[in-house]
């Protein structure tokens, strides 16, 4: 069978509604994971199909890896740690996989020519909190000691390295800054704040605010992210280049725990958490974070569909299923 879209990270949370979507389109799909993240049930009603074959293994094991993309003509390189929580508490485990991970996917992908798009992230930006961050804006980051920052740095050579793939081998590549993607699927486990309140409100725990609540996010439902992924990966404009994906609607993280709250209909309080015993001592939060999709608009009609609202009612309806 020859699979056309491999996704590394297929078993994950975005992985798999790309899954749905590829195979919605009539394309076939490659599952490469190693579920340390992902999950099998994420993808448990496809596994079966003939159309879908699932690969239980890493992105660091690179004879596997040769052998799917040899078998793929596009790839999605989704796989990576992921999750502020988890970046700062396997900090090795993290960089192994996002930059020699990284390495061996973009070797492979030039050694059978193979189209490829790789999901960067908006910590890209740092502590820039400008009104709209547009993809040519600065990074403004701490000190890479610090673990998050050291995401932040990880991501900017995968995306170096996309980016001199193609423009030194013409590889076509494609790279993607994901900010605050949600939906169903999505677990609260690496830290990923929607998830992990509406688990809060629906088992009537205290809703963990950490800082002061002020801090502001723009969230996008994910169904919304993959399709523009696809769009993108099949346009001939968009090799060589980055574009920002993410929400426009701007929230505050206490305005979000009582949102939640309301449409849950919870009991739960809220208490509030200083960042270093959420997450470790001297912990820096990017205090506002609002993307400019203005290119991806232009290039394949990118425009989130769902409000914030409808993305915390697929959660919440997600979870009690
Ligand atoms: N956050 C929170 N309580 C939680 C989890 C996260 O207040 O239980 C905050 C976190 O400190 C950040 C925001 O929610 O300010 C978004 O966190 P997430 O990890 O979802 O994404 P980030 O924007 O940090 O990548």
């Amino acid at each position: 069978m020859r699979v056309k879209a491999l996704i590394t990270g297929g078993a994950g949370f975005i992985g798999s509604h790309l899954a749905d979507l590829l195979l919605e389109r009539g394309h076939q799909v490659l599952l490469l994971d190693d579920l340390s993240t992902g999950s099998h049930r994420n993808i448990e009603h496809l596994v079966g199909r003939p159309d879908v074959e699932f690969v239980l293994g890493s992105i660091l094991n690179a004879d596997l890896l040769d052998d799917c993309v040899a078998r793929s003509d596009t790839v999605f390189h989704l796989a990576a740690a992921v999750g502020v929580q988890l970046i700062v508490e396997k900090p090795l485990e993290s960089l192994a996989t996002n930059l020699r991970g990284s390495e061996l996917v973009f070797e492979k992908a030039h050694k059978y020519g193979t189209r490829i798009l790789i999901t960067s992230t908006s910590e890209i930006y740092g502590k820039n909190t400008s009104d709209r961050l547009s993809e040519e804006d600065d990074r403004i980051l701490g000190s890479p000691l610090k673990s998050r920052w050291s995401y932040s740095e990880a991501k900017a050579i995968d995306e170096i390295l996309a980016y001199t793939y193609w423009r030194q081998k013409g590889l076509r590549s494609v790279i993607v800054r994901l900010f605050n993607t949600v939906g169903p699927r999505q677990t609260g486990h690496y830290g990923m704040v929607i998830p992990r309140f509406v688990n809060q409100a629906l088992r009537g725990e205290a809703i963990t605010v950490y800082g002061d609540g002020t801090q502001q996010r723009c969230f996008c439902h994910v169904g919304d992210v993959v399709r523009a992924l696809i769009d993108l990966v099949e346009h001939e404009e968009a090799y060589g280049r980055v574009f920002n994906l993410g929400g426009t609607e701007e929230v505050s993280i206490m305005e979000l725990a009582e949102r939640v709250i309301a449409r849950t209909g919870s009991s739960s309080g809220v208490r509030v958490i200083p960042y270093d015993e959420a997450y470790e001592a001297g912990f820096e939060d990017m205090q506002r974070r609002v993307p400019d999709t203005t290119r991806a608009h232009e290039l394949v009609g990118f425009a989130p569909t769902h409000s914030l609202d409808d993305i915390i009612d697929a959660v919440v309806a997600d979870q009690r299923s």
